[in-house]
């Protein structure tokens, strides 16, 4: 994606700013929409002295003189100057898994960035042209994991997949237990106590198995698809 935009100048900044987005996410931004606007141009993140003064925005660049840039912020609409000063950058080696299979991609995050276990992340895939949405399951920094480390000191990032993820599901029938996966939408939400069409059965959410410790099985209790390990339900006829 990078090498695609080549130049320098504000595109650049942009490109490093969506970056410093992408690992914003989890503080709930709004995933979707927030993807979305990383891919249209002539948009960058600023605190908003209007509405915003601590928490970066989303604004959209008027125009720019040197390092002056006039923008208008998505929230509130108003109109102020920031100045975009280069950000230094490290390329990060992440490992995705998604499912049985992990793949690498590098990731560029700027160089001061703090990447935490539990942190979603956007990767660039370029084979694809296309961008995965993940979840930092662990970090390696000096040869060791850790739940946080500073990008430039960071070797390995694992991660899961979120964007599309495989649910297993177990359904008992009274006499015998069917295995069945499913690709789903990592936001993908699931209800104990719901009834789910899988294929053409229908079934009952009876608990739900979590990647962390644990079940829920609480009728009404819901977990993303993301979170689950395993789903039993019962059929239905
Ligand atoms: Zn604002």
């Amino acid at each position: 994606m990078h090498d695609r935009l080549g130049g320098g100048g504000i595109k650049e900044y942009r490109q490093k700013v969506s970056n410093v987005l992408h690992s914003d996410i989890h503080h709930g931004l709004g995933r979707r929409q927030h993807q979305m606007n990383t891919r249209s141009d002539l948009q960058i993140a600023a605190a908003c002295p209007t509405c915003s003064p601590e928490e970066p925005r989303l604004h959209h660049i008027i125009r720019q003189h040197g390092a002056e840039v006039l923008v208008r912020c998505d929230d509130c609409g108003s109109v102020h100057t920031v100045i975009s000063k280069p950000v230094r950058t490290a390329s990060v080696r992440t490992i995705v898994s998604r499912g049985e299979d992990s793949e690498r991609y590098t990731t560029e995050l700027p160089a001061d960035h703090e990447v935490y276990v539990g942190d979603e992340l956007l990767v660039d895939d370029p084979s694809a042209d296309e961008v995965h949405l993940v979840e930092v399951a662990s970090v390696e920094s000096d040869g060791r994991r850790t739940v946080v480390a500073t990008a430039a000191e960071i070797d390995t990032i694992w991660a899961r997949a979120i964007d599309e993820v495989t649910v297993k599901i177990a359904i008992h029938d009274g006499t015998r237990t069917e295995s069945i996966r499913m690709q789903v939408f990592g936001d993908q939400e699931y209800t104990v106590g719901a009834i789910e069409k899988i294929g053409w059965k229908n079934a009952r959410i009876i608990r739900i198995k979590l990647h962390k410790r644990g079940f829920k099985k609480n009728k009404g209790d819901v977990v993303l698809a993301k979170d689950i390990k395993r789903i039993f339900a019962e059929r239905i006829r």
